[in-house]
């Protein structure tokens, strides 16, 4: 039996991209799954095509930016499954890109909302239930932006940076086997990068989409991340830019 298997998991922005890679690879490893995101038709699909194939998905809608939203995800899924033993906090924005000095305050505050208060909402309301348990890990994606500046992206750099911190002092503060892990995916071949090349604003928009690596090798990590291999990591942004990670993930 994989380690994964039968693990209760509750993952954040799983409508698209990393996070919907990342919530059929739990459920090919046999975990049942609690999908969250804002756009209620596309998790209901893909919860719905997950139980197709045999697996166990639940879709909750969810904004990352409401605590009683992701409070109330983590309690659907406990209610579902008994317990919690996963929570990706996955759910992120880059939009609005543009300039600090010409930004607008609300806008900017929103996606900080998102990115950093979203990551914090979902450790407060996944750690007390993991801790009585005695087990339990939360992944946050993290950026290669949470520790170098880019023009246009300072809500999202410092957003990640802050959320990046959070993995820190959480892991710190994570008691009996329960773990807080960032995983730093690098580009990935998402919507995100789609609109960050039609900014034009900095050198990763001018990436050709080639360099960007497919969404599944940033689900296998993930899901890597949350097995015995990679407890060493505890406490760290892993970067999936490394060699050695990338074999230890069993991409190479
Ligand atoms: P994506 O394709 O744009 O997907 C973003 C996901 O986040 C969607 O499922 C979206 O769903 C969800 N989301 C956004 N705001 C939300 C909110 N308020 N509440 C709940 N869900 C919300 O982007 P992606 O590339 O997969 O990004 C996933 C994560 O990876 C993000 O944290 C991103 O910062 C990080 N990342 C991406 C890259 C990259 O190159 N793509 C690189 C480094 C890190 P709804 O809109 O339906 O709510």
């Amino acid at each position: 039996m994989n380690e994964i298997e039968g693990k209760a998991v509750v993952i954040t922005g799983a409508s698209r991209g990393i996070g919907a890679a990342a919530a059929r690879e739990f459920a090919n490893n046999g975990a049942k799954t609690v999908l969250c995101a804002r756009s209620s038709g596309d998790i209901d699909a893909l919860a719905a095509e997950i139980r197709a194939n045999g697996g166990k998905a639940k879709a909750v809608p969810c904004d990352v930016s409401s605590y009683a939203d992701v409070a109330r995800a983590v309690e659907e899924c406990r209610a579902a499954y008994g317990r919690i033993d996963v929570l990706v906090n996955n759910a992120g924005v880059i939009e609005p890109i543009g300039l600090l000095a010409k930004s607008d305050p609300e806008a900017w505050g929103r996606a900080t909302d998102i990115n950093f208060k979203g990551t914090y909402h979902g450790i407060r309301a996944a750690l007390p239930p993991m801790q009585a348990q005695g087990t339990g890990v939360i992944v946050n994606i993290s950026s290669g932006a949470a520790t170098s500046p880019l023009e246009g992206w300072s809500h999202y750099c410092a957003s990640k940076a802050a959320a990046a911190m959070l993995t820190r002092c959480a892991d710190r503060e994570a008691t009996g086997s329960v773990r807080v892990v960032g995983l730093s995916p690098g580009t990935v071949a998402t919507e995100m990068q789609v609109m960050i090349k039609a900014s034009g604003i900095n050198p990763v928009s001018r990436l050709d989409p080639s360099a960007h690596i497919p969404p599944d090798w940033a689900a296998k990590a993930i899901v890597w991340l949350c097995t015995a291999d990679a407890a060493e990591f505890a406490g760290t942004d892993v970067s999936l830019r490394q060699e050695e990670i990338r074999r230890r993930v069993g991409l190479i």
